[in-house]
């Protein structure tokens, strides 16, 4: 593959940074982190367990024990407001292990609830306790699942080749955290040679700010990243569906010209030039050509 082409993935409006994140077990500590996310402008998606709305507990996961309240049904539609909602099971069940039957139904019974309460389809996941094996794969797939989210951190600001194993850049808690921050901000494009578009993805829970503590440390975090002209600010279902819309372009034999088939407008570029083109839906565009160095 030759760097001198053109015709790689950029962010809506030739961004070449997309930050987004991901909580889980929609607690009521969502609430003190949604604050701080409309703060500063920052979007996430919250996965849900529609069977335990309402439920009371605690959880200690050897740290300090604090409240796990799950949110009843009636605040989530009002709360989550701007971000995204997406499954984590019915029941959080660690679908590893299981048959395909009760996995397709954990699932799909998650969906269910969560799109009577959003009014439309909910195709997002993120695996509880980060299980799945190939038979969860296939459930999901079964049940009309687009991601799903795991929780092993690669350190990379990388796209996902295939969403439905999405492995975050890390948990918030990660010590590395500024320091991939950094990476992503600064001008460089990172080590992709498949786009020189990067993408950040953080994952936790919020219960966890209360275990450690560390409210400040995720404010810290966020103030970083947010406001940021050259960003952008997405949920994981955005970004999923910007992806997927770049991905089903058409390209000539000649490849001097590009068709989107999709509802999105798609943004090109290349890694040595800081112009780009805009292919909007359901029309054709002229590639930029290469420069030759
Ligand atoms: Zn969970």
């Amino acid at each position: 593959m030759s760097l001198q082409v053109n015709d790689r993935m950029l962010w809506p409006k030739g961004k070449r940074k997309a930050f987004t994140l991901s909580y889980d077990d929609g607690i009521t500590q969502d609430k003190r982190l949604i604050e701080l996310l409309n703060k500063y402008g920052v979007k996430a998606t919250f996965n849900l367990n529609s069977g335990l709305f309402g439920q009371s507990g605690a959880v200690s996961a050897g740290k300090k024990e604090v409240s796990h309240i799950k949110l009843r049904e009636e605040e989530i539609a009002v709360l989550y407001k701007g971000h995204e909602m997406a499954a984590h099971g019915q029941y959080h069940k660690c679908m590893a292990g299981m048959d395909i039957a009760g996995c397709v139904e954990e699932i799909l019974e998650s969906r269910k609830a969560l799109e009577r309460i959003e009014g439309r389809p909910v195709t997002g996941f993120a695996y509880a306790f980060g299980a799945y094996d190939e038979v969860v794969l296939k459930a999901l797939e079964a049940a009309g699942i687009a991601y799903a989210r795991t929780i092993d951190a690669t350190h990379k600001l990388e796209i996902p080749q295939n969403f439905l194993i999405w492995n975050p850049t890390c948990h918030h808690d990660d010590e590395k955290i500024f320091e991939l921050a950094d990476e992503f901000l600064s001008d460089e494009f990172g080590s992709s040679l498949i786009t020189p578009s990067k993408l950040f993805y953080v994952w936790g829970h919020s219960y966890e700010f209360d275990q450690c503590d560390n409210w400040g440390h995720m404010e810290e975090f966020i103030s970083k990243m947010a406001g940021h002209d050259d960003v952008w600010y997405a949920t994981n279902g955005e970004i999923r569906e910007y992806v997927e819309a770049y991905r089903r372009l058409l390209y000539s034999a000649e490849g001097k010209t590009v068709y989107n088939p999709s509802a999105i407008p798609v943004y090109l570029g290349g890694i040595f030039t800081k112009e780009y083109m805009e292919v909007l839906p359901g029309q054709s565009g002229e590639l930029v050509p290469p420069h030759i160095l």
